[in-house]
């Protein structure tokens, strides 16, 4: 469907879960992270059920997410559950990758499409720093487990801190000239421990990767649901991908909604605005009405974010949107 301003949503990011093996610095705090209890998170037939009733308003592409959507028991399930259903094309994930060389069998199975896998840095010690508890290993063993399969189209998601040294970057752009895997740099968003960190741009990557790779040439093809622009290196097997949320606004292109583990639809990342559909599910609505929540609050998503703090453009109040901005984490939200 349209939403007010004709952009077509076709995309629902699925939250399976809060939790996660990780913590990394950017998205959780070291201690004290308070889960949601199991009995207020979907279970999988209200996932089911909600990517149905999208699937009728135009949904087409579902992305599971999370926290770590592999430790939720029993995923590969879910992912047939949804394949199953009609008008579905695709369904993906996006995972840290540490429990993916395990699970990898049973979610091809089930008919994954494709995987994104979070890699910050391939070296153990900054990994570590960055995920607090991670072991580089488990993610390099997944990463290796996807690729070998054949059966995926796989990427590698790297948000590139200020404090880490453009030469990690040098390093993970190698996996794309190697392997058949596109390696994404997406820009640090101010979006919950985000806002405590200092990123580096699409920019400036590029410039990076230019000065040891050569001249970057543009690939106009589209790649994937997102908002990802593409280059090709020479030599290169795969592509870079730069997600510049920050430095180069794509919100008049968005095509996406999300539903959080606890069955709120969330319309756009930087607004805490939702609908509470787990209401709905659990008091006995029949399909139409949560339908036409469903639909109403597409239609209704918002013009754009402000990350970059400006007035926005249709209105001289930036009150009212302050108001509404998201305080939780990325891990909370569904990234
Ligand atoms: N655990 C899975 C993973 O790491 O891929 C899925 C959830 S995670 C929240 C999804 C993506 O969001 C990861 O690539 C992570 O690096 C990214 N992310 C988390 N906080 C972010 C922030 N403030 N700005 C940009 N990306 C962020
Ligand atoms: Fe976990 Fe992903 Fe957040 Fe890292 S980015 S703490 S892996 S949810």
């Amino acid at each position: 469907m349209r939403d007010q301003y004709g952009r077509t949503i076709e995309y629902m990011r699925v939250s399976v879960t809060d939790r996660c093996n990780l913590r990394c610095i950017y998205c959780m705090p070291e201690t004290g992270v308070h889960c949601v209890p199991h009995s207020e998170i979907l279970t999988f037939d209200e996932i089911a059920r909600v990517c149905g009733i999208g699937s009728g308003l135009g949904i087409r592409k579902i992305k599971l997410t999370g926290g770590e959507p592999l430790v939720r028991r029993g995923l590969p399930e879910l992912v047939k559950m949804l394949k199953d259903l009609p008008g579905i094309e695709q369904v993906t994930l996006t995972s840290n990758g540490i429990l993916l060389k395990e699970q990898l069998g049973n979610l091809v199975a089930a008919g994954l499409d494709a995987v994104n896998i979070s890699i910050d840095t391939l070296d153990q010690e900054e990994y570590r720093r960055i995920t607090r508890i991670g072991d580089i290993a488990d993610a390099a063993a997944g990463l290796e487990a996807a690729v070998a399969c054949g059966k995926l189209r796989v990427k590698i998601n790297c948000v590139p801190l200020r404090d880490v040294s453009p030469d990690t970057y040098i390093k993970l752009a190698l996996l794309a000239r190697d392997k058949n895997v596109d390696v994404r740099f997406i820009e640090m968003m101010p979006i919950g421990f985000g806002k405590e960190f200092a990123g580096r741009s699409g920019g400036e990557i590029v410039g990076v990767l230019r000065e040891q790779y050569g001249e970057p040439e543009i690939y106009n093809k589209k790649i994937g649901n997102g908002p990802a622009e593409y280059f090709s290196f020479p030599g290169f097997k795969g592509k870079i991908g730069l997600i510049s949320a920050v430095s180069h606004q794509f919100c008049s292109t968005c095509n996406r909604v999300r539903l959080t583990s606890e069955g709120a639809l969330k319309l756009c990342l930087q607004y805490n605005t939702a609908v509470d559909l787990r209401s709905l599910l659990r008091s006995g609505a029949d399909d139409d009405l949560i339908r036409e929540t469903m639909r109403r609050a597409i239609y209704e998503k918002p013009a754009c974010h402000h990350f970059d703090n400006a007035v926005p453009g249709q209105s001289d109040d930036a009150s009212e949107w302050q108001e509404k901005i998201e305080t939780r984490e990325m891990s909370q939200i569904g990234g």
